[in-house]
């Protein structure tokens, strides 16, 4: 049987890893896909996988969602934003006949431990590759204690991460792969519906679901306590208030996770803001950035659906790619599509993807050990230059003379997101202010992990080590400090931004 799978010419082969050297297990009620990360329906090709070995070994599809508490950076914010998401999969998963156990994890068990029990029911089991943080946590634990066939299967971006089978120094250098192999990847494009053309029921019996959960001693999370927690405010502070989260870091009311939400904000980024997304991307007062961010990161929207629907709003096809700059990795052009358009192209696919790439062919991505090596000399250079300027708990609190950055610190703190051009900013001026490059990595991590909606994500630690120049070039004149790391001042930022909104909002 297991056999008969790995020779399956399945259209997912580029983005399936196969885990381990268990079987497939022909008695296993089920096949089970374990969600971690593509947090969604549509466009999921770990579902579809799934779904496609169900029909195969002619088993019901389990799928289980699972949050969990015990990370690092657990706290109302991140759960809220979590179970939002679940009850917008629950109506989702009814509507298409599939069985979905939305599952909080609590104290008196383990994600693993439920893991390996089920499994040993399964038939085989899929779980979401991803390459960074909780879920590659997850993904290895599984890899370890899976009794059937475990899939990791890649629904994180256009180009799944092990096509690449190295990491890319540059934007640039990753541009020219994604110009030569864009086309490659579209047989392996997810879905939007997993279950198009397919009749077959594949929900789990009843009688087999209660068996199964009675024995692996499944404790189901009570609808009626996460539809609390997705309430928001005060009902949900409530129903969190018994848990070991972090407590400090509230809920953000005006971004409720979740593919509905996500849909709102891609059609009002669409109709008002993706025409000037090259001219007004930058800009704190009516900017033109699609703030998707969070619920890209959890997986709630699928970035195959939001390029989807802009190249259909261009019209596109690939005759419009111009074959000529195929591979020169030149920023505009290439797509033939409006300069917008391709701007915004650039980064979700570009820069977002390589985010996801670095991770994946490079262990130490979230450590400062990863940034190059004229960075690190650079750094060292001018290291006698530093003086902690501020501590920890100052910066926390957005207790810093410099007036851009606390607002930008306190926008994080409320909002769980930073304006697109800020971050860049807030990450350099840490780097400028503590004591060593070590602890200014270590300290942005802690207030980005800890903060943002969109952190613990490999686009974190993209970010925070291109403060430090990961994927930048050297930059002159050299600077006290910063040495030729590339310099950004708050001076600068009052000239190059109208600023007077964005300081009265969060002063
Ligand atoms: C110090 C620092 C920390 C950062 N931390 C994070 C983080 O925790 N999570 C995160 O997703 N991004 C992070 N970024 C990258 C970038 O700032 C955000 O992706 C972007 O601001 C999100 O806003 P948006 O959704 O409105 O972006 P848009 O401009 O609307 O872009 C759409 C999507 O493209 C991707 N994208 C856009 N710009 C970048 C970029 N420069 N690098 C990688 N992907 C990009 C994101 O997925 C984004 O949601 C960080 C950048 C810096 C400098």
């Amino acid at each position: 049987m297991g056999d008969a799978v790995s020779e399956l010419k399945s259209r997912l082969l580029p983005r399936i890893r196969v885990l381990n050297n268990q079987p497939i297990n022909p008695n296993g009620s089920f096949v089970v896909y374990w969600m971690t990360a593509s947090r969604r329906f549509n466009y999921n090709a770990s579902l579809e996988r799934a779904i496609e070995l169900g029909i195969i070994l002619k088993k019901p599809v389990l799928v289980v969602e699972g949050v969990s508490i015990r990370h690092k950076w657990t706290s109302e914010r991140v759960l809220t934003f979590m179970v939002q998401g679940l009850m917008r999969n629950l109506d989702q998963f009814e509507e298409h006949k599939i069985t979905y156990i939305p599952w909080v994890e609590n104290h008196k068990d383990t994600g693993d431990g439920l893991l390996r029990r089920v499994s040993e029911k399964a038939a085989c089991m899929i779980i979401d590759d991803y390459p960074t943080y909780l879920p590659l946590w997850i993904l290895n634990r599984a890899s370890a204690v899976s009794k059937v066939r475990l899939e990791a299967v890649d629904s994180n971006g256009i180009f799944p991460m092990q096509m690449a089978g190295k990491a890319f120094p540059t934007a640039h250098s990753f541009r020219r792969f994604v110009q030569k192999n864009l086309l490659d990847t579209f047989q392996s494009t997810p879905l939007k519906n997993p279950m198009e053309g397919i009749d077959t029921d594949l929900r789990v019996p009843k009688n087999i679901l209660d068996e199964v959960m009675d024995e692996t001693k499944f404790e189901i999370t009570p609808l009626e306590w996460m539809w609390r927690v997705a309430e928001g405010g005060e009902v949900g502070r409530t129903a969190m208030q018994p848990l070991e989260i972090d407590k400090e870091v509230p809920a953000v009311d005006s971004k409720p996770g979740g593919v509905i939400e996500a849909r709102n904000l891609l059609e009002q980024f669409l109709e008002k803001k993706l025409y000037r997304y090259n001219s007004d991307r930058n800009n704190t007062e009516n900017g033109a950035s699609s703030g998707l961010s969070p619920w890209i990161h959890f997986g709630h929207i699928s970035t195959h659906e939001i390029i989807h629907s802009i190249l259909i709003r261009e019209n596109w096809d690939p005759t419009f790619i111009d074959e000529e700059s195929t591979g020169k990795g030149s920023r505009m052009g290439w797509w033939g599509v409006s300069e917008p358009a391709e701007t915004f192209l650039d980064q979700i696919i570009t820069w977002r993807e390589l985010g996801y790439n670095f991770a994946f062919y490079n262990k130490n991505h979230y450590k400062i050990e990863s940034i190059p090596d004229w960075a690190k000399k650079t750094l060292s250079e001018h290291s006698h230059e530093r003086k902690e300027k501020y501590s920890f708990d100052q910066i926390e609190n957005a207790q810093t003379d410099d007036e851009v950055w606390n607002a930008a610190q306190r926008e994080l703190r409320e909002t769980g997101m930073i304006h697109n051009y800020l971050r860049m900013l807030w990450g350099k001026r840490i780097l400028e202010w503590s004591a060593t490059p070590e602890i200014a990595a270590d300290w942005m991590i802690k207030l980005n992990d800890r903060w943002a909606l969109d952190g613990r994500d490999p686009n974190s630690y993209t970010g925070i080590f291109w403060v430090m120049g990961r994927h930048d070039r050297a930059w002159g004149p050299e600077r006290p400090i910063f040495g030729k790391i590339r310099y950004m001042s708050s001076a600068n930022t009052k000239k190059k931004l109208k600023l007077k909104k964005y300081l009265s909002q969060w002063s």
